[in-house]
């Protein structure tokens, strides 16, 4: 699993609605400490028993309420093996201590979980080449941002070089580097305030022909998406 934003009862709850066994996760990796992406770790690592793993940084980043009991830290860059699946752990650009993402690879294929993302550096573009599926933000449309209600300060963190993807990006990120591999596009992250699931689907359109581009939900689970 990545993240674990949400409360341990929503995780469970939503795992059960698309009859997925909870005994058959073996690992949580974290990306960062922003309470969206750790707040349901610790109660879920102690329900489960099984270890979370994230850098020394974020777990010191974390608040101390939301800090995992006993994280596995990893360095950025590290590859780790949870039974066959290969996680590529890897920095990225966010207003965090230590963010960073990861592809999954197993048998061949890989998935990204590419979240949080001011701007795309060399690692995200790097990964993103060789992913096969992808879970990628696409968290504002530029105008709703800026003619929003967030306070001016907030605008300019959500824009700025270590805030997230707008949808503007995330189309140039997948026309740039999407690789002939790359079958599926999850649209992830998607601002509640400055987005909608059709304007970030409505700003891909040009690229339905080249890949399956789905929509992910803050409010539900998503589908089940075999490769
Ligand atoms: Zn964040
Ligand atoms: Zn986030």
């Amino acid at each position: 699993m990545v993240d674990a934003g949400i409360s341990t009862k929503q995780i469970l709850n939503r795992m059960k609605l698309r009859n997925l066994n909870p005994s058959k996760l073996k690992a949580i990796f974290i990306s960062h400490e922003h309470s969206d992406h750790i707040s349901g770790a610790r109660v879920l690592e102690k329900r489960l028993n099984i270890p979370v793993f994230m850098t020394t940084r974020t777990w010191y980043g974390a608040y101390k309420n939301q800090r995992p009991n006993h994280p596995r830290f990893f360095t950025p860059g590290d590859k780790i093996m949870i039974g066959e699946f290969k996680i590529h752990t890897f920095l990225k650009n966010h207003d965090a201590t230590e963010p960073c993402s990861f592809r999954i690879e197993y048998q061949k294929k890989s998935i990204g979980v590419f979240t949080d993302i001011g701007n795309p550096c060399k690692n995200v573009t790097y990964h993103l080449k060789k992913c096969h599926g992808l879970f990628l933000e696409a968290n504002y449309d530029e105008k709703m941002l800026w003619e929003g209600r967030y306070p001016w300060y907030l605008k300019k963190r959500v824009a700025s070089d270590v805030g997230h993807l707008s949808n503007k990006q995330a189309f140039d990120l997948l026309t740039t580097h999407g690789g002939k591999n790359l079958k599926c596009v999850f649209l992830s992250h998607i601002s509640k305030e400055n987005n909608s699931p059709e304007i970030a689907i409505q700003s891909m359109r040009e690229l339905t022909s080249k890949f399956d581009i789905r929509i992910t939900s803050r409010y539900e689970a998503g589908e089940v998406y075999q490769f």
